[in-house]
């Protein structure tokens, strides 16, 4: 079409647009420039502009899936920001020259290369990290032979490359390059690099969810058996990682998983308690298991009670009372024994001497009387008087040996009697050591609980432990309802019976972390870790209830056994004074309306 040229650019410009009209163009950026160029006669400037939009569109869709492939889409983009072409051609073609030595390789080549980088020795990639992320990639990947072989050639580039990051994250690198801002949409599906592998770290969100998720169900909930219920707590965190799509899903997700977290830390501190507890166990019975002969009723109740904690399932509790409990008849056992060979050496050692004694006695007396037969014969036999004489001084000579004899026998047999003596003594000097070392052991004779000693010290481990840890700890007081007139009416037997089932029936029916002691006469404490104080007061209930059921027997005739309890809960400025204060108010008032009864206090 001819047309004058126009003089300035306002006039180009109305020239364009009405030319842009009558051609029936879209009055888009592109046609007008165009179109300008045409009419100002400028069309081979047009035709030589930098393409950068097609070219920002064909990096978009360029795979950046490797380092060495981010850094030359780093270039690219450099090359379009410059609109220079010359180097976006050479960098392009080392693009291309990249790709190809990625495709030509096959699986051979790939393991020759994989297994000569296993072995070698990389700066910052430790061989832990090295398995680490070939497992991964096994694990992800080995049902897809392509998408397996493309990771491994990733992971083996990226040890080669040796900086330090592995290849199966370099996506964070990816992520990172400025190459998504101003590169144009990419053709492919949101999430999806062209060759089907993710790009961007977000994108293996899924595959991390599916992973955790698993690693709940596989790792932390199989070794939850013991605690059923932070395995509960684990398995409903695994239908929260599996579901959670949402922002707010996802932030209730990372709450779970942290007060998870926080109960899985106690948990491992418990084990780890738990693990050095039963190896001292183990190592006192071995080292003492030679030294158990048992032969006294006290050492016999303790072995049974040790027996019974190690049969039912652990807790740090129950290992620290056996160990206790084993140490004491370690103890006891020691002193019985010292004191039982002590006695048994004295014994042997007198009845020696006896013994010694009666056959010097025996063999004096028996030369005597033949001295004497034989002197009565001579004697009858005897013409002189001469002859008498002899005689008789030999007589007078044997008389003398036997009264020598007889008094030594007596100084012995004194000397006996002053060595018995002084070993009864020693003997009743042993017991009563004993029974003063006694009283230092942690448990009651009588009932096997803990005695006051050994409420003392469970009071500080348990105080400490509910403030270390935030959790409710109550103490109770319970006292047997007139007991005295049960001591009166059956005996004081009957009586010790009674306190023997009462505790026998408490430890059965409390939870093995609970710790029971005897506090006075009929007076029982007992501590409820982890307890609020209304679990507390369920459990008392639930105590009485049991002792209705269980009967005591004396002569066949059952006796009802009945307390009255004062129950109340730790606080944080408590001392032992304080809380057993409270707790034995609330128990008076339980004995004062009635009771039977369990008061809070
Ligand atoms: P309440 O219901 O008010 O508690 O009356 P109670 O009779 O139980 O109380 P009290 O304190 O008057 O009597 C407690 C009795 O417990 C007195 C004592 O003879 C008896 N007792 C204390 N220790 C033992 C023991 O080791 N064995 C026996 N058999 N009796 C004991
Ligand atoms: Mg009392
Ligand atoms: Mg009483």
């Amino acid at each position: 079409m001819p047309m004058s040229k126009p003089a300035s650019s306002a006039e180009i410009a109305r020239e364009t647009l009405k030319l842009l009209m009558t051609r029936r163009m879209a009055p888009t950026p592109d046609n007008y420039r165009a179109i300008y160029g045409e009419i100002a006669g400028e069309t081979e400037k047009a035709d030589d502009a930098f393409p950068e939009r097609e070219l920002r569109a064909l990096l978009g869709a360029l795979p950046k899936e490797i380092p060495q492939q981010q850094r030359l889409a780093r270039e690219l983009e450099q090359a379009i920001r410059n609109q220079n072409w010359n180097d976006w051609r050479k960098t392009l073609a080392d693009y291309v020259a990249e790709q190809g030595v990625e495709t030509s390789r096959g699986w051979g080549e790939l393991i020759a290369d994989l297994m000569r980088h296993w072995e070698a020795k990389q700066a910052n990639i430790t061989p832990a990290r090295k398995r680490e992320s070939l497992e991964h990639i096994l694990a992800s990947a080995s049902s897809n032979s392509d998408l397996l072989f493309e990771r491994l050639q990733r992971l083996v580039k990226s040890w080669a490359a040796n900086r330090g990051e592995s290849g199966d994250i370099d996506l964070v690198d990816g992520e990172m390059t400025p190459l998504e801002d101003g590169a144009s949409p990419s053709p492919r599906a949101p999430g999806m690099a062209a060759s089907g592998m993710p790009s961007r770290a977000s994108e293996l969100l899924p595959e991390l969810r599916e992973t955790f998720a698993f690693a709940l169900e596989a790792a932390v909930i199989g070794q939850l058996k013991d605690e059923p219920e932070l395995a509960a707590e684990a398995r409903n965190l695994v239908v929260m990682v599996r579901s959670a799509n949402t922002l707010q899903a996802t932030q209730e997700l990372l709450t779970a998983v942290k007060r998870l977290a926080y109960r899985l830390e106690f948990v491992a501190e418990d084990r780890e308690e738990l693990r050095s507890g039963l190896l001292k166990l183990l190592q006192i019975m071995i080292e003492n298991v030679s030294e158990l002969v048992v032969d006294d009723r006290w050492l016999n109740g303790q072995i049974a009670i040790v027996r019974d904690i190690v049969a039912r399932p652990m807790n740090i509790r129950a290992i620290n009372d056996a160990e206790h409990r084993i140490k004491e008849v370690i103890f006891k056992q020691s002193q019985l024994k010292h004191s039982l060979a002590e006695a048994r050496e004295a014994l042997k050692t007198m009845l020696a001497g006896f013994v010694d004694h009666l056959a010097d006695f025996a063999g004096t007396t028996s030369d005597y009387h033949d001295k004497i037969e034989r002197c009565v014969e001579k004697i009858s036999q005897a013409d002189d008087i001469s002859q008498l004489e002899s005689v008789l001084s030999e007589v007078i000579d044997a008389t003398r040996i036997i009264q020598l004899s007889t008094q030594r026998s007596r100084d012995d047999l004194n000397a006996s009697r002053q060595r018995v003596e002084d070993a009864e003594r020693r003997i009743h000097e042993l017991q009563e050591e004993l029974d003063r070392a006694s009283t230092l052991v942690r448990h009651d004779q009588l009932t096997g609980t803990l005695n006051r000693r050994g409420l003392e010290e469970a009071f500080d481990s348990e105080f400490a432990r509910s403030r270390r840890r935030h959790t409710p700890l109550c103490m109770a007081l319970l006292d047997i309802d007139n007991f005295k007139k049960l001591n009166d009416s059956l005996g004081h037997d009957a009586g010790d019976a009674a306190l023997i089932h009462l505790a026998t029936t408490i430890r059965e029916t409390l939870r093995p972390q609970d710790t029971v002691a005897r506090f006075g006469g009929e007076e029982f404490i007992l501590l409820l870790p982890d307890t609020a104080i209304a679990d507390a007061e369920k459990a008392l209930v639930r105590l009485q209830r049991e002792l209705t059921k269980r009967f005591f027997l004396h002569d066949n005739e059952k006796v009802l056994i009945t307390f009255s309890a004062g129950v109340t809960d730790f606080r944080p400025d408590d001392t032992q004074t304080t809380i057993t204060k409270r707790a034995d108010e609330a128990m008076y008032t339980a004995k004062k309306t009635g009771k039977n009864r369990v008061v809070i206090g």
